[in-house]
Formats: C-alpha cells, structure tokens, sequence
C-alpha cells in the first residue's frame, strides 16, 4: 500500500550544468515507474531543477532548512523560501547534519514541525553510529531519535512524514547494513510510531533505508517488507546507476 520512494541525496556535488543534464539523461527513463522519484539538491541548483523537473514525475527537494520564518540566521534558508521556489521534499537531520552542523534531536523536531506546517514533505533520517551499534544500542538510539522527531507532531501530520534509517558506519562506505537487519530496525521504528500514533499511521509511513544503497543491492533491499524506499548519496550522482535504482 505504501509507495516506495527512491531518492537522490547529492550533498555537496554539480553545479546547474551538471544537475540540469542529469535530469535530461533519466527523464525518459524513470517515466514509466511506479515509485515516487525524489531528487536532493544543493540549494544553488534547485530553482533549475525544479524547472527541469515541471511535467514530469521528478519531485525535487533541499536537504536542509532553518525551523524559523525568517531573521538574523545568515547563510540559512526557509521552508518558505523553498516553496516559493517550487521544492516539495527536505531532508531533515541527516547524520551529517548532526555531526557536522552540530543538529540535535530537537532541531530535527523544529524542522519536522516546520515543513509540515508548510506543507512540505520532511525525509526525516536517524540511524545508530558504529560505536553505538556494537554497544548493542541500535534500537535504543533510532527510538530515542524518532520520538523527539515526532513530538508534538499530529496524528494527521504523521503519515505525511517520510522516515530514512541510515546507519552512520553505512554511509559512504560500501558496507551495507544486511537488509534483513536493516528490515529489522525499520520494523523496529514502525512499532515506535505505532507506539505513539497507532498501528495505522504506522502502517502508512514510509520508512527508508539508506547507507551504500546501490544497483548491485537495491533490489535485495527493496524485496523486504517494511523497507519502503532508499536514500542514496553515492550512487544517485551518475544518472545511469540512479536510473537503475528507481527501476530496480
Ligand atoms: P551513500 O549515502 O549512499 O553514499 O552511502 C547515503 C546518504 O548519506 O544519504
């Protein structure tokens, strides 16, 4: 019943000549799927993208935004900002956020809250570091992360929100969580929403998995039943192998 959702997060790579091109490459290509085809952008090229991607099944998003309207916050941009500009999606808290950009549970829920308020759609990620998931405190740290997420978040808002577990030793390094631990965990998370919300809202959330996805694996990760999608760095640059990920 959920639709799978394969999403491109660049980070900090392409100029506009190189994002624009990219989306001429896999247009034609990802028509016909029946997942939700999101691509992640440095803000500088989103405004192209998004034109590049009018009448087609693309959807484009940031990977970040401040949780205020506006003010003093130099170098940072609004949801406001983003919609005016025709962004649907923003990727929220990813681990390199937290780590480098020093994001905490609580900033993800002010941003969570914000996108939802504005009517865009929050990727909101979590995920264990290595450290953490030897001490055997995977399911710990991704319910922690999740309930803080989604504080004060309504049951209507909930299901609007799509999840990625990213294990942080998994991202960029070629090592992929199995899919079954990966199936795991994201079950796992399912019960911390059904927790808070109710099985229903769980059963409607999208819950990713991301961290070295790529064609090689995709498939694999997609077969398992509580994976809905996957958010991927590395392999969403070339639009070869990011069109071999949505037509997995
Ligand atoms: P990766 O990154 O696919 O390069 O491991 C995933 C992510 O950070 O979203």
């Amino acid at each position: 019943m959920r639709k799978p959702i394969i999403a491109g997060n660049w980070k900090m790579h392409k100029t506009v000549a190189e994002g624009l091109a990219f989306m001429d490459a896999i247009k034609p290509e990802v028509s016909g799927t029946d997942v939700e085809v999101l691509v992640c952008a440095p803000f500088t090229l989103l405004p192209s993208l998004v034109e590049a991607a009018k009448g087609t099944n693309i959807k484009i998003g940031a990977q970040n935004m401040h949780y205020e309207d506006h003010g003093a916050f130099t170098g940072e941009v609004s949801a406001d900002m983003l919609l005016d500009i025709g962004v649907t999606h923003v990727i929220i808290g990813h681990s390199e956020r937290r780590q480098y950009f020093a994001e905490t549970d609580e900033t993800v829920n002010l941003k969570t809250r914000k996108a939802l308020s504005k009517g865009l759609t929050p990727v909101v990620c979590c995920g264990e570091s290595l450290e953490q998931r030897e001490a055997g405190e995977t399911k710990t740290v991704c319910k922690t992360q999740i309930v803080k997420a989604f504080e004060n978040i309504s049951l209507a808002d909930a299901s609007k929100v799509v999840v990625a577990y990213e294990p942080i030793w998994a991202i960029g390094t070629g090592k992929t969580s199995s899919s079954k631990d990966a199936n795991d965990v994201i079950a796992y998370i399912r019960e911390v929403l059904a927790a808070l919300y109710s099985t229903e809202v769980s059963e409607e959330i999208r819950i990713q998995y991301g961290g070295s996805v790529k064609p090689a694996n995709v498939e694999e990760i997609m077969n398992e039943t509580d994976i809905d999608g996957a958010l991927v760095g590395g392999a969403s640059l070339e639009a070869d192998s990011f069109v071999q990920l949505v037509n997995f």
